[in-house]
């Protein structure tokens, strides 16, 4: 057996850790391929918004090991290192423990630059096809997450692209905008980035919503997610996701410094639908108009998975199943097709509201080394 994990994001990094320290694998049988450095990604996104401290807890990380980050923390002596009563790991120090685990377990050696355009399986064998080579493996792990599907609203298709651009889009440094659109986390980390240079509008669709976490902890454990495993309608299942899901909140402590930047005079916050955008005005349903130089969209992922030309190719060529939701239907020990395995939001059906976020990499990974256990070990 020799595995490729295809995206070395947050989830990629925990999945190899764990592959590797159950022995499912050698380091010489795995290959992850990340076109840049491993979870840059996510550290482009979170610097480019000054994000400080994460919203998960403090045991939500890349190590298998839940007190892994704490012990780190101890040792390199961080100061502040949580934050709150969730105990919210600061982001920098996050940063370094992934790099630290890294380091430790040579995945560096394991690296491939490349980035996977296309998936193809004959005689037992995946091929992948990079952008600058070919690469062939016995199993496959799709990690990519969803961050590189952009959710870009209809009401900018007649605004020139140069006069937006979404937080995602990590290439571009967030400096220039005048107006952030979206109502949660990210906004709100953008928004305080960019009021510390000038005023900023933030437009909303609703009242600041408030939760602390992403989804309950209940969705963690078999609390909630015994009804859900046992809820069979993929329909049902997608709307539990949509329910728990907090999705355009954030918590208390990040509405209150937008409530003082608002005070402040820094924050400008309107909530209302917006009809239509132009080069210059943005129209809100009831008539409101506001100028802009540059809009900011921190309007989370698309839920197209077709959007990616990766997971395009793959659904069609081998007419994987998907629920009507568009998102995969998978084993319960995530595998979407023969020895393709799956996580994040690919395998959402499966392991419930939290399957997006950090906790889901490690969740994703037991169930994946779970069932690579059964399959022999061979070098590459
Ligand atoms: C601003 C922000 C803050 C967040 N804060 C939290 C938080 O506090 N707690 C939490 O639990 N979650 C948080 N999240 C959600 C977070 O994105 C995920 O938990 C985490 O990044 C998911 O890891 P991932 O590996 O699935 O995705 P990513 O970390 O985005 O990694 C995916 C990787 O796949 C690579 N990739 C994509 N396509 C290909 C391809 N075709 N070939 C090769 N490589 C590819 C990308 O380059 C990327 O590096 C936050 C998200 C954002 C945007």
């Amino acid at each position: 057996m020799n595995i490729i994990i295809i995206g070395g994001g947050i989830h990629g990094i925990t999945i190899a850790l764990r592959l590797l320290q159950d022995h499912v694998i050698t380091k010489e049988a795995l290959q992850i391929m990340e076109p840049g450095p491993y979870t840059q990604q996510w550290q482009q996104i979170t610097s480019n918004i000054d994000m400080d401290y994460l919203r998960s807890p403090l045991v939500h990380h890349v190590h298998p090991n839940p007190y892994d980050l704490k012990k780190f923390a101890k040792t390199n002596e961080y100061t502040q290192a949580f934050s709150g009563y969730y105990q919210r790991p600061q982001l920098e120090m996050f940063n370094d423990h992934i790099q630290n685990a890294i380091k430790e377990n040579d995945l560096e050696d394991c690296h491939v630059y490349d980035k996977a355009v296309a998936l193809t399986k004959e005689n037992h064998l995946w091929t992948v096809t990079g952008e600058s080579g070919t690469y062939q493996a016995s199993h496959i792990i799709l990690a990519t997450g969803l961050n590189h599907v952009h959710h870009i609203p209809d009401f900018l298709s007649a605004v020139s692209p140069a006069r937006y651009q979404h937080i995602f889009d990590y290439q571009q440094p967030l400096n220039k905008a005048d107006v952030v659109i979206g109502g949660g986390i990210t906004a709100c980390h953008a928004v305080r980035k960019l009021a510390a240079d000038r005023p900023v509008t933030l437009i909303m669709r609703h009242d600041i919503r408030c939760h602390e976490l992403d989804a309950e902890p209940g969705w963690l454990g078999p609390k909630n997610m015994k009804a859900f495993n046992q809820t069979q309608s993929y329909v049902t299942r997608r709307e539990m996701i949509k329910e728990a899901r907090h999705r355009g909140s954030m918590p208390m402590h990040l509405k209150q410094s937008l409530k003082y930047l608002e005070v402040k005079g820094k924050v400008n916050i309107i909530k209302g639908d917006i009809k239509k955008v132009d080069d210059q005005i943005i129209t809100l349903t009831d008539g409101r108009e506001i100028s802009y130089h540059r809009i900011a969209l921190a309007t989370g992922c698309g839920s197209d998975l077709c959007q990616d030309p990766l997971f395009s190719q793959l659904i069609q060529t081998y007419q994987l199943p998907t629920a009507s939701c568009g998102f995969p239907v998978v084993s319960h020990n995530l595998e979407w097709f023969d020895q393709l395995y799956v996580s994040g939001p690919l395998a959402e059906l499966e392991l419930g509201p939290v399957s997006r976020n950090i906790i889901g990499g490690r969740k994703a990974a037991e169930r994946i080394a779970e069932a690579l256990k059964q399959a022999p070990v061979s070098s590459f």
